[in-house]
């Protein structure tokens, strides 16, 4: 079955992107609205992690402990801002209830299905394309003095659902990733995952959805009225009605929403990266310094490293070059990195965090035109292609699986 409907994408990042080149595959005429301004912001500001491992929702048991700590211990890798505004209160209640043994049960399996899909997508892009992928498997190290137990701990918890997890032999792990110091006292492989250059998976989705005739609009959506039949999109300068509209606006689709009378919970969870050229030992996989909560992924064009999920205000894009500095100094604690560095290529994105862990991916009930594709926090970039595969299914009319419909903006929200 294919889609011959007229579809408008509000949002060109990594999510409106996947969705228009599935759209558009099918069949539909598909138009892109990006409003330009902070362009792919979170698309490009990210890690790079593709972890078809991550299969455990961000809202677990021991998160909110571990917020806690973090804002008590000001590592700053989780902290709470003023900007965060009225809907802060609701969403941490929500996430904090969500933080149960009964809602990882619920979500693993859908959330199984989501990276599995957008693992086959990506390795038919690394096939056609010149999108490239680490070849390493992916290492979380540990410094801290209760690293060994830590190590068997993050083991115990994925292995119970099926992830591929082992703890390495220290001494072997430092020979073969010279840049890592003696400070590192456990290793933890995860066989699955690996990296990419974000920027590079944007480029080639975008070019994609050009070569087979997506129309990109660069202009700002003001909101939308729908009605059963259709959807009016409007922006700053003209208007157009549509069949349907893919909500993909990051951590903006909360304000969109409301145009159509709905409240999406999307909380800006910000961080920042910085991408350093010249890191002559630069690691041949991706690591996660977890004791210091930062992520690296070795780019062709520099090591990057990123860290930091602060809940604040959908308009806090500002790069904070103090905090990039804490994050260089504290990546020191287990890393060898030069003392200096010229060019520090410094991003800031806004993660759109939903309070469950659940991406929202489906209609929305008060306007069934409107298929929401967002909430995706922390794993955007690796669950950008199944999602979109999702939404074309949805459109199109084609069965999905039970697991599929957890993704429902239907679910309770707060
Ligand atoms: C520091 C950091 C590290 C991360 N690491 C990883 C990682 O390793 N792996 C991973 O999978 N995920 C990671 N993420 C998360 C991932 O980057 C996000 O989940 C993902 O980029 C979200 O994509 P999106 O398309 O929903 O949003 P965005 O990239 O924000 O795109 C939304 C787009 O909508 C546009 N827009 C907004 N409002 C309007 C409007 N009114 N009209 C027109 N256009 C509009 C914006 O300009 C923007 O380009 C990380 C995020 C951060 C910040």
């Amino acid at each position: 079955m294919s889609s011959q409907n007229n579809v408008t994408v509000i949002g060109g990042g990594i999510i409106g992107l996947a969705c228009a080149w599935e759209l558009a595959k099918d069949g539909a005429s598909v138009i892109v609205v990006e409003t330009g301004g902070s362009s792919y912001g979170t698309s490009l500001a990210n890690a790079g992690w593709i972890s078809p491992s991550h299969i455990i929702p961000f809202a677990a048991p021991g998160m909110v402990q571990t917020g806690f700590k973090n804002l008590i211990g000001r590592t700053g890798a989780f902290a709470m801002t003023p900007g965060a505004g009225p809907l802060l209160a609701p969403w941490t209640l929500k996430f904090a209830r969500s933080c149960t043994d009964a809602h990882v049960d619920h979500c693993a399996p859908a959330l199984k299905e989501l990276l599995d899909t957008s693992m086959d997508v990506i390795e038919g892009l690394t096939e056609t394309t010149d999108l490239k992928r680490t070849n390493q498997p992916q290492w979380y190290v540990y410094t801290s003095d209760n690293a060994e137990a830590d190590a068997e701990h993050e083991v115990d918890l994925v292995t119970k659902y099926g992830v591929d997890a082992k703890q390495l032999d220290l001494a072997t792990s430092l020979e073969q990733e010279p840049i890592l110091k003696d400070t590192v006292k456990a290793v933890v492989e995860f066989s699955t995952d690996f990296g990419l250059d974000p920027g590079k998976l944007v480029e080639v989705y975008r070019r994609n959805c050009e070569a087979i005739g997506v129309t990109f609009r660069s202009e700002n959506v003001t909101g939308m009225s729908s009605t059963s039949r259709n959807v009016t999109v409007v922006t700053t300068t003209d208007s157009w009605i549509c069949d349907y509209v893919v909500l993909a606006a990051g951590v903006w689709s909360r304000e969109l929403a409301k145009s159509v009378g709905e409240n999406l919970p999307i909380m800006p969870a910000k961080g920042q990266s910085v991408t350093l050229p010249g890191v002559t030992n630069s690691p041949s996989r991706t690591l996660m310094l977890a004791d210091q909560r930062i992520a690296t992924n070795p780019l062709d064009w520099g090591f990057r490293m990123s860290t930091g999920f602060a809940l604040t205000s959908p308009s806090d894009m500002s790069v904070n070059s103090k905090a990039t500095e804490k994050l260089i100094n504290t990546a020191r604690q287990a890393l060898h990195l030069p003392e200096k560095f010229e060019v520090k290529n410094e991003l800031a994105g806004l993660r759109p965090a939903s309070p469950d862990g659940m991406p929202y991916i489906g209609a929305l009930p008060k306007a069934p035109r409107v298929i929401a594709a967002t909430g995706h926090g922390m794993l955007g970039l690796m669950m950008g292609p199944g999602t979109g595969k999702f939404v074309s299914d949805l459109i199109a009319g084609r069965p999905v699986s039970r697991d599929v419909l957890k993704f429902s903006p239907a679910r309770p929200r707060l």
